[in-house]
């Protein structure tokens, strides 16, 4: 069994940070969950977003938009060995921009434009509980290899200096459950954390 494989299994028993998730919770009900959780602030959507290769053709589809414009819209990015399409940001006239299918009005409500074809990172989204972005984590971005898991841990390293806004940000909490990752792969995360969190 390929190592991933194997900490795909192991973690099917393992609960996730806060309980309320698990690893094999389905994406339907983390949608559900993040529905309920959101005070639809609008704030995350200053942050930066992103659809995955599998999902942008119904995102195209849903904005009628032809493959050929997609450069409008979206830059074509790499995240953990799978290519990312993250939104383009507009001016909103406000402190911080917006992504490009938020419209934005008082106090930052905003409405997506794309809500119901929205990316998983997106619909999972939840910014008071930390489990819905490692659940994101574990379950779209599948192929948690070591030098995939490395790269993860170098963005968040960088995430970690002022003024830098990765796609990544990853909240201290949710470093619990990438060490898990870590270990499972034989990888030092936890020695890496400590060093980091010095
Ligand atoms: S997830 Fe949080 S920041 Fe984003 S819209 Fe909902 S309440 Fe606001
Ligand atoms: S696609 Fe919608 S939910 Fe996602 S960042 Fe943009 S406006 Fe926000």
């Amino acid at each position: 069994m390929r190592q991933t494989e194997k900490f795909i299994q192991e973690q099917k028993n393992v609960s996730m940070p806060k309980q309320r998730l698990r690893y094999d919770t389905p994406l339907a009900e983390v949608v559900k969950y993040a529905q309920k959780s959101c005070g639809m602030c609008g704030t995350c959507c200053t942050g930066n977003s992103f659809a995955l290769e599998k999902e942008i053709d119904n995102i195209l589809k849903g904005l009628n938009i032809k493959r050929d414009d997609i450069s409008y819209f979206f830059n074509e990015g790499e995240v953990l060995g799978q290519k990312v399409y993250s939104f383009k940001k507009i001016n909103t006239g406000k402190k911080k921009d917006a992504c490009i299918f938020a419209t934005s009005g008082d106090d930052y409500k905003t409405d997506c434009q794309i809500h119901e074809f929205k990316p998983s990172r997106c619909s999972t989204f939840v910014c008071k509980d930390t489990a819905t972005s490692a659940w994101f984590y574990f379950n779209m971005l599948k192929d948690l290899n070591p030098s995939n898991l490395r790269e993860l841990l170098s963005i968040m390293e960088a995430d970690r200096r002022p003024n830098n806004v990765s796609p990544l940000h990853i909240p201290k909490k949710q470093y619990q459950a990438l060490i898990t990752i870590g270990d499972a792969l034989d990888i030092p995360a936890k020695d890496y954390f400590v060093a980091l969190n010095k």
